[in-house]
C-alpha cells in the first residue's frame, strides 16, 4: 500500500519497539554495539557510523522526500559542507545568488581555498545556468524559494539543464519543507535540509538532511560522513522524528496565515514590496503555484527605511526578534544586518536587500492576533 503523506510522517520508520511492543520506541544512546562474532553483527557496530534512532529518522524523512535515502546530519551546515568534501581541487560549482548566508560564507571563505571555484547567479532565470556552464562545472547548488526575497526557480527546468551538461543538481529544501515541494519529483538530484527549521518545526534542535535516489552518492557522502563526524545526536533524532509527524498540518497553517498576513501588507500604502510566493505581483508565481502545494511561512517586505524598520521590530510584541525560521512562535528579522550581515553592502544592494527590509517567520499563533501586532507596531 502506498500512503499518502501525512501517513508516512507518522508511520515510516516508526514501527513499535519489536521486543516490548512501546508505540514510541527507546532512544538509542549506545554509542557502540556487542557484536556476534569477528565480522558479524545486528546492523549496527559504532554511533557515528549508524544508529537505530538516526536510522529510523532517516527513513521516515527520506520517505517524504520520495527518496530511497536519507541521511542525518548534527545541522543543516554540516550537511552542506561535507556535501562540498565531494568536489575535487579544480572543479567548479555553479550557485544560486541568494542562498543561505551560512553556505555563502563556507562557499566563498572556507572551500575557495581549496581550490574549488563558485559562481554566484540568479538561477530564477534557468538561462542563467545554462550560460555560466563551464567544462570543469560539476555541481549546481540552488534554493527555491529563497531567503530574503523569495525568489522561485523553476526546478524541472533546471534539472534538465543540470542533467545535459551532467551537473550534480542539489536543491536546499529548507523554506518549502517536503510537505510544500519535492524537487527529487522534478527531476532535482539531491535535496537538502536544515530540520532546524520547519521539520523539528519547534526551536528546540538543530540539525540537518539530505535525500536522493543516488545510491553512489549515497555511498560517497556516508564515507566522507562518517570520517567527518558531522552526525546529530540520537536525542536530537527522536525530537526530530516527534516534530515531522505533525508536519503536513504545520505548514498548512504557516502557509495560510503567512498569505493572509502577504495580502494585508499589500493593501498597506506605505508598503513599497511584499514577497511572498504565492501573491500576483511575485514576478514567478505561476511556477511558484506548479511546483509547491501552498506559499509556506516566510514572507519579507519593504519599509520605507532602515529606521522605520528599527521601530517597526522593536514595537512587535507577538513577534519576537530572532534569527531562524520555521518554528511554530512567530519571528521577525532584519535581514541586512541579521541573517544576512555577513554579505557586503554592494552586494546586497546588487541582490535587492534593501535597507528597510523585514522578514518574518509567520508562527501558529491566531492569525487576527498575528495581524493586530503588525498593525500596532507600524503605528507611529
Ligand atoms: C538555517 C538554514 C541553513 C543552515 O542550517 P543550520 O541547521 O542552521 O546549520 C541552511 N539553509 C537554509 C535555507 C537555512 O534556513
Amino acid at each position: 500500500m502506498e500512503f499518502k503523506f501525512e501517513t508516512k510522517a507518522i508511520h515510516n520508520g516508526q514501527n513499535p519497539d519489536p521486543e516490548t511492543g512501546a508505540v514510541i520506541p527507546p532512544i538509542h544512546l549506545a554509542s557502540t554495539f556487542k557484536q556476534v562474532s569477528v565480522g558479524e553483527h545486528q546492523g549496527f557496530e559504532y554511533s557515528r557510523t549508524g544508529n537505530p534512532t538516526r536510522q529510523r529518522l532517516e527513513e521516515q524523512v527520506s520517505s517524504l522526500e520520495n527518496a530511497k535515502y536519507g541521511i542525518a546530519f548534527a545541522s543543516g551546515s554540516a550537511a552542506t559542507a561535507t556535501i562540498q568534501l565531494l568536489l575535487n581541487k579544480g572543479d567548479h560549482v555553479i550557485c544560486g545568488d541568494d542562498v543561505y548566508g551560512g553556505t555563502y560564507r563556507f562557499f566563498d571563505k572556507v572551500m575557495k581555498k581549496f581550490g574549488v571555484s563558485y559562481d554566484f547567479v540568479d538561477l530564477a532565470d534557468p538561462e542563467n545556468l545554462r550560460a555560466t556552464i563551464k567544462e570543469n562545472t560539476k555541481m549546481v547548488w540552488l534554493e527555491t524559494p529563497t531567503n530574503p526575497l523569495l525568489k522561485i526557480s523553476d526546478l524541472s527546468a533546471l534539472a534538465e539543464i543540470s542533467k545535459e551538461h551532467d551537473l550534480i543538481s542539489i536543491v536546499d529544501n529548507t523554506f518549502a519543507s517536503p510537505f510544500l515541494q519535492n524537487p527529487i519529483d522534478q527531476g532535482i538530484d539531491v535535496v537538502v535540509h536544515s530540520s532546524t527549521k520547519y521539520l523539528g518545526g519547534h526551536s528546540d534542535l538543530v540539525g540537518g538532511i539530505v535525500a536522493t535516489n543516488d545510491e553512489e552518492f549515497t555511498e560517497k557522502l556516508k564515507f566522507l560522513q562518517n570520517s567527518a563526524g558531522a552526525i546529530p545526536s540520537p536525542f536530537d533524532c527522536w525530537l526530530l522524528m516527534r516534530g515531522i509527524k505533525t508536519l503536513a498540518l504545520r505548514m498548512t497553517q504557516h502557509s495560510k496565515s503567512a498569505a493572509n498576513i502577504a495580502e494585508y501588507l499589500s493593501e498597506q500604502q506605505f508598503i513599497e514590496n511584499v514577497y511572498y510566493p504565492f501573491i500576483d505581483s511575485h514576478p514567478n508565481s505561476d511556477i511558484a503555484k506548479q511546483q509547491m502545494r501552498y506559499g509556506g511561512g516566510i514572507l519579507s517586505f519593504d519599509l520605507p527605511s532602515a529606521g522605520s524598520a528599527h521601530a517597526f521590530l522593536k514595537k512587535l510584541k507577538i513577534f519576537y526578534l530572532a534569527e531562524s525560521l520555521g518554528g511554530v512562535e512567530s519571528l521577525a528579522e532584519y535581514p541586512p544586518t541579521m541573517t544576512h550581515g555577513s554579505i557586503e553592502k554592494d552586494r546586497r544592494q546588487v541582490l535587492g536587500i534593501n535597507d528597510g527590509l523585514v522578514r518574518l517567520s509567520v508562527g501558529l499563533e491566531n492569525v487576527d492576533d498575528l495581524i493586530e501586532d503588525i498593525t500596532q507596531a507600524m503605528k507611529h
